[in-house]
């Protein structure tokens, strides 16, 4: 059992299970569209922001602190061809009080210098209307909403009535937490406000358990992101999944290779001496190295790897066609035992035989190669549905 076709299958387990409304199988025919949001307006990124040298990269200090340390680090960057757009925060949303906030309005200014000194376009986090007002007021190129702004729909749709009519670029970050939908709502409010100039940025999931990541990167929410928003371009950043420097190459390169359209990395000119996030900035150069350590690959191959990748492909579609055979055969065998219990006056659930298939299946599946996370997740889905199959039996 190949591991590709069985993830193909639990996506798609999940999908009909979370549209119970369209769980009748067999009855339906499921169409693309029904699992994509249409409601959405957006231009593509190259038509307002064209790379001319791959990736793009939208980088600067995680918070303006001085006028020096902007225009250093801006005029570093601008030498970076990858480079196109200066990010600098101006407030700052702090978990605690006492800390830095952001050195606020007049750090519209800075950026007007970088603006006119460099080729360089600019980009704001913005959390309240008032933000929304001066960066306007100042030209900022670019706006984004942060983390913490994404997760209160009163704050983003604040942030969409102040836009409403207005064109300029924004980019939503992913909530703090790992809520696709909410996500989704955030762009939804913007561009039903007229912003068609839409980027999201994936920047990592909070966890409360302290890891290798300071936010989890779970790939799988951007990717379901796109699926849902075709043509929605997703940028990732780095530095805020990363948290620290030595995982930032990593971590864009799977960025590039997950086909995302660029990357934002946090950079200071003495990141040592940051006033935030001094952990995971890095100085112009170690971008420039960062840029050229980058494995850039192709989406598509040439006609030889295609063929050979179609012929792949095909294999992996038979495969899930008998997989879904197998499961559902399975299914009615389940059907066939819960009838006979219910006949008999006996429980669902056996937990002794629960955990006999459990540890047997473990063991099947790791003697072939499964790995133990895969299979608790496979083993445990599966059981999921038997029960609630002979629940709805003993209805
Ligand atoms: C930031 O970009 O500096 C920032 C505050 O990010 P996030 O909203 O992703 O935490
Ligand atoms: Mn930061």
């Amino acid at each position: 059992m190949a591991k590709a076709h069985v993830v193909i299958f639990l996506t798609f387990q999940k999908l009909i299970s979370t549209n119970c409304n369209l769980y009748i199988a067999g009855l339906f025919t499921f169409t693309r569209s029904k699992f994509m949001e249409k409601q959405f307006d957006i231009l593509p990124l190259n038509d307002w922001l064209p790379i001319e040298n791959f990736p793009l990269v939208i980088s600067g200090p995680c918070s303006a602190e001085t006028y020096n340390q902007v225009m250093d680090t801006a005029h570093q960057l601008a030498a970076i061809p990858q480079v196109k757009v200066f990010r600098a925060g101006l407030w700052k949303p702090r978990t605690r009080p006492t800390t830095f906030e952001g050195v606020g309005n007049i750090g519209l200014e800075w950026l007007t210098e970088v603006r006119k000194q460099t080729r360089l376009l600019t980009a704001v986090e913005v959390a309240r209307p008032e933000h929304v007002e001066a960066c306007l007021k100042h030209k900022v190129d670019i706006l984004w909403l942060g983390a913490r702004t994404v997760v209160n729909p009163f704050s983003v749709q604040e942030l969409a009535e102040v836009l409403q009519g207005v064109d300029i670029p924004v980019m939503v970050k992913n909530p703090l937490n790992p809520d696709v939908s909410l996500w989704i709502g955030a762009l939804e409010r913007l561009n039903k406000s007229g912003i068609r100039k839409l980027v999201a940025i994936h920047r990592g999931f909070y966890y409360y358990h302290h890891a290798l990541y300071r936010n989890q990167p779970m790939w799988e929410i951007p990717i379901e992101l796109q699926r849902r928003v075709p043509g929605l371009p997703v940028i990732c950043d780095p530095s805020h999944i990363s948290g620290r420097r030595d995982l930032l190459l990593a971590v864009s390169q799977k960025a590039l290779d997950l086909e995302m359209s660029g990357l934002m990395i946090e950079s200071h000119c003495s990141p040592d001496n940051a006033l935030t996030d001094a952990n995971q900035q890095i100085t112009p150069v170690a971008l420039t190295e960062l840029i050229a350590s980058l494995v850039v690959r192709q989406s598509k191959g040439d006609t030889a790897f295609e063929t050979k990748l179609e012929i792949l492909r095909r294999e992996i579609d038979k495969m899930d066609a008998e997989l879904l055979d197998i499961l559902s055969k399975r299914m009615k065998i389940v059907g066939e035992i819960g009838q006979y219990k219910k006949e008999n006056n006996i429980t669902i659930l056996q937990i002794q035989r629960w955990s006999d298939i459990f540890y047997d299946r473990l063991n099947l599946g790791s003697r072939i190669g499964l790995s133990h996370e895969f299979l608790v997740q496979l083993l445990q889905i599966i059981h999921e549905e038997s029960i609630r199959k002979q629940e709805k039996i003993m209805e």
